[in-house]
């Protein structure tokens, strides 16, 4: 790999993507440095899908540069980035549902070697034990809550170098939103990087190393969930997302 560790292992230089015409994300510019849990928060239609969306080759910028590792990557195929470290837990999970758990991570495990796969089978177990129980479930019949956890494990197979999640916690319970914020907290100390996309602002900004707000297509606030949760122009976001 080509990048310094000095460097970011993210470097996002004015990126735009559109539909048609419509712009949904306008001139982005971000970081993200190896270790950092980076949150991207912002209202609904703000263009957060469409940024990650992007970054994992899903979406074509019209214009901007993407870096990872050091290297322009602008553009690249989904399976492309997957196999240079760049993985997605999408929004709504799109698991296999006919296929079990076990079958679900093996799949999320294709870019590395196959001799690998069993010892990262073992660690997702390690880290989600529901998965271990209904290693044999197909995953259609798993509660959102366990799907979410399956999402992320299979993300995680492919050993990713930066893991990129967009709404983790939507739609799930309060008990099992409080699920995933402890996983971002425990992913964080095993020196994983993530970026992620949340609704619920309040609780990313308080687990969050540094987050960028957006609004309406563009990125209008960068810093320490700290300070982004002391920033009174931004009070409109919190008020209401508490759980
Ligand atoms: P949400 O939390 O509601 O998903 P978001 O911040 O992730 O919001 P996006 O889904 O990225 O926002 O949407 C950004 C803008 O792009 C919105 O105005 C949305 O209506 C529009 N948009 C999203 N997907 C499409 C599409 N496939 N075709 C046209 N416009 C789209």
């Amino acid at each position: 790999m080509s990048g310094g560790s000095a460097g970011p292992l993210l470097d996002v230089d004015g990126l735009t993507t559109n539909y048609g015409s419509i712009s949904a994300l306008r001139a982005a510019t971000l970081q993200v440095r190896p270790g950092e849990v980076v949150g991207l928060v912002g209202p609904n239609g703000a263009g957060k899908t469409t940024l990650v969306s992007t970054l994992a080759g899903l979406l074509s910028p019209a214009a901007g540069a993407v870096r990872f590792d050091g290297a322009d990557v602008t553009g690249f195929s989904p399976d492309t980035l997957l196999r240079r470290g760049l993985a997605l837990v999408p929004e709504h999970r799109r698991l296999f549902p006919d296929l079990t758990v076990n079958e679900n991570l093996k799949i999320g495990g294709i870019t590395v070697p196959a001799r690998d796969r069993a010892a990262l089978i073992d660690e997702m177990v390690e880290l989600f034990p529901v998965l271990g129980a209904k290693h044999d479930v197909s995953a259609g019949y798993l509660s959102g809550g366990e799907a979410q956890q399956l999402a992320i494990a299979r993300a995680l197979m492919s050993r990713p170098r930066l893991l990129m999640m967009d709404e983790p916690s939507l739609g799930l319970a309060p008990v099992l939103v409080d699920v995933v914020f402890d996983l971002i907290v425990r992913l964080r100390e095993q020196g994983r990087t993530l970026l992620v996309v949340e609704q619920n602002a309040t609780r990313m900004l308080g687990v969050a190393d540094r987050a960028y707000v957006l609004r309406s297509g563009e990125i209008v606030a960068e810093g320490t969930g700290q300070a982004l949760l002391a920033d009174e122009s931004l009070f409109d976001m919190f008020v209401g997302k508490h759980s």
